[in-house]
This record gives C-alpha cells, sequence and structure tokens, in this order.
C-alpha cells in the first residue's frame, strides 16, 4: 500500500489535497494521469450501464437538494456511524469496523443501545488497532451528512440545514417520476448517475479507499414486486461480469452476503476486492423492496405509483441496486496494475492497465531532440493521432529512459521515430507489456492502433 501511495503520488495520479498548507485530511486530487485514469473508469461504467442498455437512462442531479429528502431516506436520524475513543491512546473508532474485524457483523441501522450491547458482550475479542489495548468509551452515533450553510429560503424547510448530498441514488428517486413522464421507460428500467457525495466520514484512511468527498457510480432498477428476486440475480452476474471485462482477476474478487438486513431490504450482497489490506468492500448490489419510493411517497405527499400498460397492474416499484466508488475503483484498478518486474538485473515498474483505461494510449518518440528532421516528422504524427487517441509527446532523455517512463504510468504503445522513418515511413511500435519492437508502415498505425488498444 506504501509503495502504491507514493508512487501515486511521485508520477502524478493522485495527491493528498491542500498539501502546501499542510494538507486536508481524507481528501484526494487526482493529477494529470489520474484524472484521466478516473475518467477512463467512469466512461467504461457509463458505457456498460447507460450506453449499452436499451433499459437504462443517465441522469445528473445537483448535489444540493431540498432537505427533507434527506428525512425520508432515514439520513437524517439514522445516517450515522458508531464511534468510540481508546481510554488509552484516543484513538477514534468505528465501533461497527472494530467488530467486523473479530467476525461480527453489526448492521448499520442498529441502534446506540444495540450496537454498544454487542459491543460489551464482544469487547474482550477486540483490541484497539492502534495501541492493541482493550479500553473503549462507549459507542455513540455519529451523523455522517455534511451540512452546508445556503440558506435564506421560505417555506416549510426553511429553517433546516442544506446538506451536501450523502449519497447519489436519493436524486435518482426523487426524479422517477420525471424520468417516466418525459421519456418511453418501461418498467423494468433503470436510471444511472455518477457524482460526487460527502459524508462526515470519522475513520477516513487508507488512502483513497474512504474519503469524505468521493464520487459515486449508481445505476437504480426500477421492477415489479414479482420481478424483483429474478432481476436481482441478473444484476448480480451483469456487475461480476463487468469486473472481468474490466481486467480483473477472478480470484481478487468475492461476494460477500450481508447476514443481518435492513428490514426492508430482501438481499444485500457486496463485491469485494483483494486490496493491499484485504478484501474490502468494492461495490454494493442490493435489492431494497419498495422502501425508498414509499418514503418518499410519504414526505412528499405525492404518489409514486407506476401502472403497467399491458397488465393494468398498479404498484410502488421495487428498487435493486449497483453502487461504486470512483475512487475505490482506481485503487483497485492500480492494484490490479501494479508490477514490478526484473529486466536484466534492474527493476523495471509497469502499470498493466487495461488498455482501455491507460491514462496514455500511445508515447510518441523521436530518437534525438536535436534533429529537425526526426522531430517535425513525430510532431506530425504526434499532430495526426492525438486527435484519436490520448497521445503524449516526448523527446527528453535517452530512448531508454523514455520507455521506462511510459511503462511507469502504463501506457501500451511507444513510437520511435529515427532516421529510417524519413526514409521507408515507418516507426517502431513497442508493445508495453512483451517490449517487443517492430517496425511498421506510417500508413497502417492507426488502423492498428484502433484494433488493438479496442481488443
Ligand atoms: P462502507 O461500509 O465501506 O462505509 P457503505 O456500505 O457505507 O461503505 P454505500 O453507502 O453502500 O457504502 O456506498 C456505495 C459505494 O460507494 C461503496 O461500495 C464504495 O465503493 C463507495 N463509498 C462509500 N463511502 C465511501 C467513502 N467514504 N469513500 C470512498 N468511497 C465510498
Amino acid at each position: 500500500m506504501n509503495k502504491i501511495v507514493a508512487f501515486s503520488k511521485r508520477k502524478g495520479f493522485i495527491f493528498p489535497s491542500s498539501e502546501i498548507y499542510g494538507g486536508f485530511s481524507a481528501v484526494y486530487d487526482f493529477g494529470p494521469y489520474g484524472v484521466e485514469l478516473s475518467n477512463n473508469v467512469k466512461a467504461e461504467w457509463w458505457k456498460a450501464m447507460v450506453q449499452t442498455r436499451e433499459d437504462i437512462v443517465g441522469l445528473d442531479s445537483g448535489i444540493f437538494m431540498n432537505p427533507k429528502i434527506w428525512e425520508a431516506s432515514g439520513h437524517v436520524s439514522g445516517f450515522s456511524d458508531p464511534l468510540s475513543e481508546c481510554k488509552d491512546c484516543h484513538a477514534r473508532l468505528r465501533v461497527d469496523h472494530l467488530l467486523e474485524e473479530a467476525g461480527i457483523f453489526a448492521d448499520e441501522k442498529m441502534t446506540e443501545d444495540e450496537i454498544n450491547k454487542l459491543f460489551s458482550k464482544n469487547v474482550k475479542k477486540i483490541k484497539c488497532p492502534s495501541c492493541g489495548k482493550s479500553n473503549f468509551t462507549e459507542a455513540r452515533k455519529f451523523n455522517l451528512l455534511v451540512k452546508s450553510n445556503l440558506g435564506n429560503f421560505t417555506g416549510s424547510w426553511a429553517d433546516e440545514p442544506v446538506y451536501l448530498r450523502g449519497e447519489t441514488c436519493q436524486g435518482i428517486y426523487v426524479n422517477f417520476r420525471n424520468v417516466v413522464d418525459s421519456t418511453r421507460v418501461k418498467i423494468p428500467f433503470g436510471i444511472a448517475q455518477i457524482g460526487k457525495a460527502f459524508r462526515n466520514e470519522i475513520t477516513a484512511r487508507q488512502f483513497i479507499f474512504r474519503t469524505r468527498e468521493f464520487e459515486q457510480m449508481e445505476m437504480q432498477y426500477f421492477i415489479s414486486p414479482s420481478e424483483e428476486m429474478k432481476e436481482y440475480e441478473k444484476l448480480r452476474k451483469y456487475r461480476w461480469k463487468y469486473y472481468l471485462n474490466l481486467g480483473f482477476k477472478e480470484e481478487n474478487l468475492k461476494w460477500h452476503k450481508h447476514e443481518n438486513l435492513v428490514f426492508y431490504a430482501k438481499e444485500a450482497y457486496d463485491i469485494e476486492y483483494k486490496f493491499p489490506f484485504g478484501f474490502k468492500e468494492l461495490e454494493g448490489v442490493h435489492a431494497r423492496g419498495n422502501y425508498d419510493l414509499t418514503q418518499h411517497s410519504k414526505f412528499c405527499g405525492k404518489e409514486l405509483n407506476y401502472t403497467d400498460p399491458i397488465s393494468g397492474e398498479k404498484y410502488i416499484p421495487h428498487i435493486i441496486e449497483s453502487s461504486v466508488g470512483v475512487g475505490r475503483t482506481v485503487l483497485a484498478v492500480l492494484t490490479e496494475s501494479y508490477t514490478e518486474e526484473e529486466i536484466d538485473g534492474e527493476i523495471r515498474v509497469v502499470l498493466k492497465f487495461p488498455k482501455k483505461l491507460a491514462p496514455v494510449k500511445v508515447a510518441i518518440l523521436p530518437l534525438m531532440k536535436n534533429k529537425e528532421e526526426l522531430v517535425k516528422k513525430a510532431k506530425e504524427i504526434f499532430n495526426n493521432l492525438k486527435l484519436k487517441f490520448n497521445c503524449e509527446y516526448d523527446e527528453t532523455g535517452t530512448i531508454g529512459k523514455r520507455y521506462r517512463r511510459q511503462d511507469e504510468i502504463g501506457t501500451p504503445y511507444c513510437l520511435t521515430i529515427d532516421f529510417d522513418s524519413l526514409e521507408n515511413n515507418d516507426v517502431t511500435i513497442r508493445n508495453r507489456d512483451t517490449m517487443e519492437q517492430k517496425r511498421i508502415s506510417i500508413n497502417e498505425l492507426e488502423g492498428y492502433l484502433f484494433k488493438n488498444l479496442n481488443e
């Protein structure tokens, strides 16, 4: 993990927030290569969850919403983590996580009393991860919603705080009616959205795994009550396959079934990934019954039901969801791709990204920078290819160093322009993974790259 953190900063993937001011805990910034990587992660998700699905549409809802939404969703009263403090070293700890480490599952909706009972019953099995002692304060529920001071409203919510959204799916639920009325969707159908969410996480650590500002990719699928479990199984399979298509090794993924379900849930599984600190949740795939639309209907006073156009059956749609963080996916992709290889007694660091996720697809390298003809030819190639692929032009340092630099950021192909290129109108193309080099005619370059980058 330390290697990945240091590497991500050194190579311009991920920077700690506000570093020159001494930092700002649990927020990270994506650097020049990180933003390309995260954009590619989002594009792949959008392709799989919206563009290739006739039954799913996209949405981009606001971060600020009517405060009543967070009451309806249960976040104002219930969206909270149980917090305890180690009496010896004063570390602040999440009790549900401590219990989980000891093999005891605590549902996130448990009351303070319930969690304290479970905590004191099992406290002998639990040690403070910072100092190793077992001397804790009682758990106190800590609300996760981040308040803003946006205000000056008139109306029934004038005195309530406006929150930054704690999850993106509420924006989907409250637009259910709008989407049904304005498009041709029919149940079963889904609404997908990518966007920022904010949580006052108490124990934000493990790099970008848990941050206070993060981005979610969520898809809520609306179904008839009788189809819920059938559709749920389909969604689980679809999401599993998605990760395999994204290049994850199957042995690094596993399903984790929730044992103690919230009262409204039908079933809940997480897809866990083998992060450097062990298997942890990457994505949640949950069957939520009709809780969400029922709650919103109750709080807004409007009917949120659906009438089947064929059978005439009227019901409040049930929902199954797929929910995953962009940052967690980026961390999983970095973990999966980071490779060290020994080549001629030296360590070569390569990010073996799936080509579709690689921040830079092609590097264009004139053999020497002070030879005008080489530079001119290389720039010509760069100016043409940059319109089609994300390219990088680099003329500084020896060719070997430039190859290594591209290996480190995971660029699938390097093109070298030398004196033969001027004679024969061809270049050397080097493959990141095999390091194999071959000559290819400049006229065939574009077709070759299209074919190989999209495989
Ligand atoms: P955890 O148990 O890890 O706190 P959660 O069960 O609260 O997560 P959800 O509310 O189901 O998570 O959110 C769905 C997804 O959003 C998670 O699977 C994760 O990928 C991402 N996510 C949630 N909280 C954070 C966070 N603080 N930082 C980064 N990603 C997050």
